[in-house]
């Protein structure tokens, strides 16, 4: 019997979605959606920056999908109308010899991702009310409106034919002699369809669909969910660029950092708190965090009006280590047996940068094996 989809994709947030769009340009694809939205988890509970690529460990897959991923996704924003602005963002030194600001100086300078040093009189210039004895200025971050990308990428999906279907939750997965047959718990009952290769991007759900899909245990990379709250400032915006401190020790987080949305709106987070496995829908915002928000945030904004600072909303990164651990890379893994099939494990942040430079990963794959 022949397959319904070349490819069937299982989650549709901005990974899932960026495959379609990539995947519908060289067959036909099916992706499944549990929710009634797509991108309503990890894909709408974020910082929103473009990330230009400081941060990951050198020749990662973070680091070469965000470096890649970076261009590639401005230039989508730009052809495809989604709001997007390249507003910078400074990095904040307590002292003006602090070896981690050189670290990513001379990190900086060998990926060519271009920085400036600022002392203490140029920040101030900059950045009046951010304190700091020195900062790096990075041209290349911005910020976009994740929401309207994730609509473009469904839309040019199905301009190329491809099936998005919401409240189609994949249960279970059997392999055939051509691929995979899928069982999808639907607002109809459950369902079967046929389909050439499997993509797992199902995100904080990815180790437990790959139970389904007949991945051997020992493969299956273990979840470290790690929830990063947000306050809102509700005061006007104090500063023009994104303002970072310097990252934590195990890359756990970029530290309690300002980003502005596209209407200037001021914001403060994510920290981290690593989570229960049973909790990775548990999006509470303690407002008692709130004055270890404060202590953090007057490090390099001495002036914050504590009384401003109000619970927002919280995103769970699926990382794939251990508070006491050194960071882990994305995990992609690819099998052609018992069928096609691809998982993509701990796509944490830089997550949104790379997408299209992720998606195009996937299909170089499959269009080599398929
Ligand atoms: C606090 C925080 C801040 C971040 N900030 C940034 C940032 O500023 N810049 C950046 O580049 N990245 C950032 N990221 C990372 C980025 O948000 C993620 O990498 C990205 O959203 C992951 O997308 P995804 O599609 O893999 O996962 P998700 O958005 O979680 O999508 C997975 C989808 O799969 C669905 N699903 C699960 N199981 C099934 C099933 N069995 N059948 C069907 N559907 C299923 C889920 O409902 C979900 O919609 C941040 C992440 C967090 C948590």
């Amino acid at each position: 019997m022949s397959n319904d989809f070349d490819f069937c994709i299982a989650g549709g947030g901005v990974i899932g979605l960026a495959l379609a769009y990539r995947l519908s340009q060289q067959g036909s694809v099916l992706l499944l959606e549990r929710h009634a939205r797509f991108g309503s988890e990890t894909s709408s509970r974020n910082s929103e920056v473009i990330h230009a690529g400081l941060y990951y460990q050198p020749g990662s897959l973070k680091e070469q999908l965000c470096l890649a991923g970076k261009p590639a996704l401005y230039a989508f924003c730009e052809q495809h109308d989604v709001p997007h602005r390249r507003i910078g963002k400074l990095i904040i030194a307590p002292a003006a010899d602090t070896p981690k600001l050189d670290e990513l100086w001379h990190k900086g300078e060998r990926l060519g991702i271009p920085l400036e040093r600022l002392n203490q009189a140029q920040l101030q210039e900059r950045e009046p009310l951010v304190r700091g004895a020195a900062a790096l200025w990075s041209p290349s971050t911005g910020i976009i409106d994740s929401h309207t990308y994730m609509q473009r990428l469904a839309q040019l999906a199905q301009i190329n034919e491809a099936l998005l279907l919401c409240h189609s939750s994949v249960r279970r997965a059997e392999p055939t002699d051509r691929g995979w047959q899928v069982t999808i718990d639907s607002s109809d009952g459950e369902v079967n369809i046929r389909c050439g290769a499997l993509i797992n991007a199902a995100g904080l759900q990815a180790q437990n669909l790959a139970r389904q899909l007949q991945l051997a245990e020992d493969n299956i990379p273990a979840l470290y969910p790690c929830r990063g709250h947000y306050f809102s400032y509700q005061a006007k915006a104090p500063f023009r660029h994104l303002i970072y401190p310097l990252p934590e020790a195990n890359m756990a987080g970029l530290g309690i950092h300002a980003t502005l949305d596209l209407g200037g709106q001021v914001r403060f987070g994510p920290d981290t708190q690593y989570l229960a496995a049973g909790q990775l829908d548990d999006y509470r915002v303690d407002a008692a965090l709130q004055s270890r928000f404060a202590e953090a945030i007057r490090a390099y904004f001495p002036q914050l009006d504590p009384a401003a600072l109000q619970p927002d909303y919280a995103g769970i990164r699926p990382k794939l280590h251990a508070a006491d651990q050194p960071a882990a890379d994305f995990c992609v893994l690819h099998r052609q047996q018992p069928a096609p099939v691809m998982h993509l494990f701990g796509i944490e942040s830089p997550g949104l940068t790379a997408s299209l430079a992720l998606a195009a990963r996937v299909a170089d794959v499959f269009s080599t094996t398929l």
